[in-house]
């Protein structure tokens, strides 16, 4: 008998998070790892978002918070919407919470009933369906092919959408492919999402500023303001900002939402850090220069990572519009053996072999619902990556 309870059975753990403390521990064991596998910028936090967090400690700012966070941080994401997304949120229409995850949890716990469905693109980012199975709705997963350039398009979202569809989830730059929707792709979604008013769209922009080769990034009631009054769009400093750890996302949408999320929280962990959230103040009002050059790495790695894992034979990899993820397709290699004859079955055999023969760690496609390919993460130095494709080319030309 187990005293977990029947929903915690529909859920997986997040294997994003498995995959980075499995390659910690071999790290930590004295083995030689090269860990591609978690999503997150490898630069440091910049000092003036440090500095503003020990004066606020120094500050005596370490008690709890308005459950929504601070008025000035909420200011500051009202004014960050207007400046970055021309998206006008009054500071009742904006939700803070510890991460863009807990964000999309708030937001499901507060709207979903058992049966519900939820639309989700794949490949999607780990955690979309397993947050809606949590609270008894269902994921609806549309395949959404290299072939696609791995976006959803009008036709597949129409027919997708049913008298239970409650939320369409949009991530544009894309966990994991790095797939970026343009204006024209918005509007076309846009023209469906018009014709079905009971359904709510979720436009995850946590990549928006991490964006390459001039491509303009749209929130979708950028396109179709007509939108706006259902649509939640979340954000957060993790990734633009360098502050995983901190532990700070935002969201801004419609009031009833808002609410709904907020007694959600009120409930549950209250606020994240008071210290968190004065860093995510000097974040957001203060200098942004270190964006764009964060941006000129992650480009000269990508572009490093999709010529060299092109040159390797059985892989072939999309050119990603944004994020730090590049998707490869593995489907040649699939039937292959290893030297010491494992027959790669799957995407799942083919990251775990590659571990065990060379360290490196990436994530296998089916966790993004879309096989056979591999995640890997580009946040990571020149060199690291220079010898982590070295080592994929090494591993798959042992194959047999
Ligand atoms: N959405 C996407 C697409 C992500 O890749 C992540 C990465 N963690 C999140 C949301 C959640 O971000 P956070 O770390 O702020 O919870
Ligand atoms: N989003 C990152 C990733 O996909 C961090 C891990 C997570 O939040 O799942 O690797």
């Amino acid at each position: 008998m187990s005293f977990l309870s029947e929903r915690m059975r529909t859920v997986q753990p997040s294997p994003t998070m498995e995959i980075s403390t499995k390659a910690r521990v071999l790290k930590a064991a004295g083995e030689d790892i090269i860990g591609l596998g978690l999503g997150e910028p490898d630069f440091d936090t910049p000092n003036h978002i440090i500095e503003a967090a020990t004066t606020a400690m120094h500050n005596g700012e370490t008690r709890y918070t308005a459950t929504n966070g601070t008025p000035q941080l909420r200011e500051a994401i009202r004014d960050k919407f207007k400046r970055d997304n021309d998206l006008e949120y009054s500071i009742d229409q904006i939700h803070v919470s510890c991460g863009g995850k807990p964000i999309i949890f708030n937001a499901m716990m507060a709207t979903l009933n058992p049966g519900d469905e939820v639309i989700i693109p794949a490949p999607y980012w780990v955690s979309y369906p397993d947050i809606t199975r949590l609270f008894g709705a269902v994921p609806v997963i549309v395949d959404c092919p290299q072939s696609n350039e791995f976006k959803i398009t009008p036709e597949q979202l129409e027919a997708a959408i049913t008298d239970k569809t409650k939320w369409f989830i949009l991530n544009s730059p894309s966990n994991p492919t790095g797939a970026a929707y343009s204006r024209e792709d918005l509007e076309a979604l846009a023209q469906v999402l018009l014709k079905k008013p009971h359904v709510l769209i979720l436009s995850d922009d946590i990549y928006e500023h991490l964006i390459y080769d001039d491509f303009k990034f749209y929130n979708i009631v950028n396109v179709e303001p007509r939108l706006y009054n259902r649509t939640l769009t979340m954000n957060g400093v993790s990734k633009a900002y360098c502050m995983t750890g901190w532990r700070l996302g935002f969201a801004g949408g419609p009031d009833e939402l808002i609410q709904g999320m907020t007694k959600v929280q009120s409930q549950s962990i209250s606020h994240t850090s008071s210290i968190s959230q004065a860093a995510a103040v000097a974040a957001l009002n203060g200098d942004h220069s270190f964006i764009s050059t964060n941006n000129m790495a992650f480009k000269e790695r990508r572009n490093l990572v999709v010529e060299k894992l092109n040159n390797v034979v059985g892989i072939s990899c999309a050119m990603p519009q944004g994020a730090f993820y590049a998707y490869p397709s593995c489907k040649a290699l699939i039937g292959k053996h290893t030297q010491d004859g494992k027959e790669i079955r799957n995407d799942e055999d083919f990251v775990s072999f590659l571990l065990e023969a060379e360290g490196v760690s990436v994530m296998h496609g089916s966790a993004f619902g879309l096989s056979p390919h591999f995640r890997v993460s580009y946040a990571a130095s020149t060199e690291l990556l220079e010898e982590a494709c070295a080592r994929i080319h090494r591993f798959c030309e042992t194959l047999v």
